[in-house]
């Protein structure tokens, strides 16, 4: 009976507070939206409701990375490494080609070459490469729908317009040999030295250009989510797309490729990218 009580009582003062923590809630984001706060200080507000506050401002370019004509031809070396490693399908290719190139001319990059292509694996993956390759595997084409088929490739080409895999070449021992060697190259698929060529296939085979840092990730989603958004796809499928990712991490995450391991956390990136839409919503 006291014990009863007691569980009664605790329930209670549990509520209150709840009710508190959610009027507080508001009452912080109707300061930071009707009261004049000065500059400073509402910046710092939104900053800390804003996931995206780092990238929101970004200008991007090659500039200080391979000029954009030595991106294009090192894309199609690398592309050719990747054709050796992994099989590659027409299997599901044109609908792959049509909401990827929807997405490309809708992204911050629209003028690259993009080039679309699928690999067959029981792996539920994306990734991409310098130059506009966008790479999906036929699991990942089972698994989604068109909207959050274009999730994916918006995020992909997210990569390829911030040039998140030039940046961490720049960082790798070899990158002055490697783009004297690509400067050199004549025409987009003029024959490399065996050097260069052996390099590229050891970048290809260890995944260096395709991993990126938690903060890329994040960069990658909100370039994407916005994208995909802009070629008139509905944002909301990237919410889904991860709650599928979600749900095949916990059946079997053996299924699941560089898209989902290494990535920032899952409810995140789901709370982030609704954010973002609600952000949209409101224009
Ligand atoms: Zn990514």
């Amino acid at each position: 009976m006291k014990r009863k009580f007691f569980r009664t009582r605790i329930a209670l003062l549990i509520i209150p507070l709840g009710v508190i923590a959610t009027q507080f809630g508001f009452t912080l984001r109707a300061v930071s939206t009707a009261v004049p706060l000065r500059p400073e200080t509402r910046a710092a507000v939104m900053q800390l409701d804003d996931p995206y506050a780092d990238f929101r401002h970004a200008r991007y370019s090659n500039n200080g990375l391979l000029n954009e004509p030595d991106e294009i031809k090192l894309g199609t070396q690398l592309h050719r490494e990747v054709t050796k490693r992994f099989r590659l399908t027409d299997v599901g290719l044109p609908r792959v080609q049509s909401l990827g190139q929807r997405c490309a001319r809708a992204s911050l990059r629209p003028n690259l070459p993009y080039k679309f292509h699928v690999v067959e694996s029981r792996e539920i993956n994306g990734f991409s490469l310098p130059g506009g390759h966008v790479y999906v595997t036929t699991a990942l084409l089972r698994l989604a729908n068109d909207n959050e088929l274009a999730s994916v490739l918006a995020h992909e080409i997210g990569h390829i317009v911030a040039r998140h895999s030039l940046k961490t070449l720049r960082q790798k021992q070899q990158y002055n040999e490697i783009a004297k060697s690509i400067g050199e190259v004549t025409g987009v698929a003029g024959d490399l030295g065996r050097d260069l060529g052996v390099a590229l296939g050891q970048i290809v085979s260890e995944g260096l250009l395709t991993i990126h840092t938690r903060d890329e990730e994040r960069e990658a989603d909100f370039l994407g989510v916005r994208g995909m958004a802009r070629a008139g796809f509905e944002p909301q499928a990237m919410i889904t797309m991860f709650q599928k990712l979600e749900r095949i991490e916990q059946q079997d995450s053996s299924l699941l490729g560089s898209l989902f391991s290494d990535h920032p956390d899952v409810d995140e990136r789901i709370a982030n990218t609704r954010y973002e839409i609600a952000r949209m919503r409101r224009g």
